[in-house]
């Protein structure tokens, strides 16, 4: 059995076996470990799969079959947030070249209130690109002018429908994630601010199927969400089942350590015990260029900032997240851009 990475990341070469119930054997005991000492794979070897939802088995009769519910859960979910210049699908083919197997895309510009326009060509390409390189989960971010927490009625009003045209443009795409900012409370107070998000949150018509995740944030001048118990709160008032999204530079710049594989196991274990990691359907992995605490968002290349390496590493590896997808929202900067960091990613998670 030979192994290659290609467009559909890791191809396994199985001979000896002469149907597809055979191979949809092998494939799964080799998903386990189980016949990987056989092969010549280390169970490490397993954790550097990138296209677990779709790996492309090969029998000796270049039987050729997509493994996607077999496989699913057995590797590391690792990609990042694309442009849909051009189109959504484009985020697809970007999403491939960088040698991502999931990610996350704005519908339409952040910065501006504005309603995803998608024909239905463009969805249906997205979808079924998606579908056959295995990528997936994606994530919807919403637009960084949305506050749930406002307590001024005509921005909690447009909030409310720019969210509403984001879960209509999730269901539409088949992605299963929105992911949405608590805002900030801008003088109301801490404990109205979450109320006010609550019930913004309740006006949203959510389809069958999408999620909405409340995001974690650095916590800069009036802006939820950096403390665990924000999100608590949120998850449990909400009528609405929400999951939630970490994103570690924002956690540290929050105050909650990641720079040491014993800060990680630390801050995880608080998470376990105020949230819980059942509620956590993504993380946006990026280093930080700032230090813990001080509050400032602003994302650094994974392994180059003030979380580093080992805290990196440490992260990356952590058991309680190896189902949990890891969305990239790294800079590009100094000639390396989302393949790079992907990369490093894989790396930190093979060494
Ligand atoms: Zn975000
Ligand atoms: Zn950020």
């Amino acid at each position: 059995m030979t192994h290659t990475s290609g467009a559909l990341g890791l191809i396994i070469q199985i001979t000896g076996v002469s149907n597809v119930v055979e191979l949809e054997q092998k494939a799964h005991e080799f998903s386990r470990g189980e016949i990987s000492e056989t092969y010549g794979l280390t169970v490490d070897n397993r954790r550097r799969w990138t296209t677990a939802d779709s790996v492309a088995l090969r029998c000796s009769s270049y039987f050729e079959v997509n493994l996607i519910d077999q496989c699913r859960g057995t590797g590391m979910k690792v990609g990042a947030h694309q442009s849909i210049a051009g189109g959504v699908a484009n985020a697809v083919d970007r999403q491939i070249d960088d040698g991502g197997n999931c990610g996350q895309i704005f519908t339409h510009s952040p910065q501006v209130w504005q309603n995803p326009s998608i024909d239905d060509d463009d969805a249906g390409a997205f979808i079924s690109t998606s579908a056959d390189h295995g990528i997936s989960p994606w994530v919807i971010h919403s637009s960084y002018l949305v506050n749930l927490c406002t307590p001024k009625d005509g921005l909690r009003q447009k909030s409310i429908n720019s969210m509403q045209q984001e879960v209509k443009a999730a269901d539409r795409l088949n992605i299963p994630y929105v992911n949405v900012h608590l805002g900030a409370h801008t003088g109301v107070g801490e404990e109205q601010g979450l109320i006010n998000a609550v019930s913004a949150l309740e006006e949203i018509d959510i389809p069958e199927g999408v999620t909405v995740l409340i995001e974690s944030d650095a916590g800069s001048g009036t802006k939820m969400g950096d403390d665990f118990e924000h999100l608590r709160f949120v998850l449990e008032e909400c009528g609405h089942q929400l999951g939630v999204c970490l994103d570690t530079a924002h956690m540290f710049a929050a105050g909650y350590d990641l720079s040491t594989p014993a800060a990680v196991d630390e801050t995880l274990d608080m998470f376990a015990s105020t949230i819980g990691f059942d509620s956590l359907a993504c993380v946006h992995l990026n280093d930080s260029k700032h230090a813990c605490g001080t509050n400032k968002d602003e994302h650094a290349h994974i392994g180059e900032g003030h979380i580093g390496k080992a805290g990196m590493k440490a992260f990356i590896n952590h058991t309680n997240l190896d189902s949990v997808p890891f969305v990239l929202e790294t800079p590009s900067e100094d000639g390396r851009g989302f393949a790079w960091n992907i990369d490093r990613v894989k790396q930190l998670a093979e060494n």
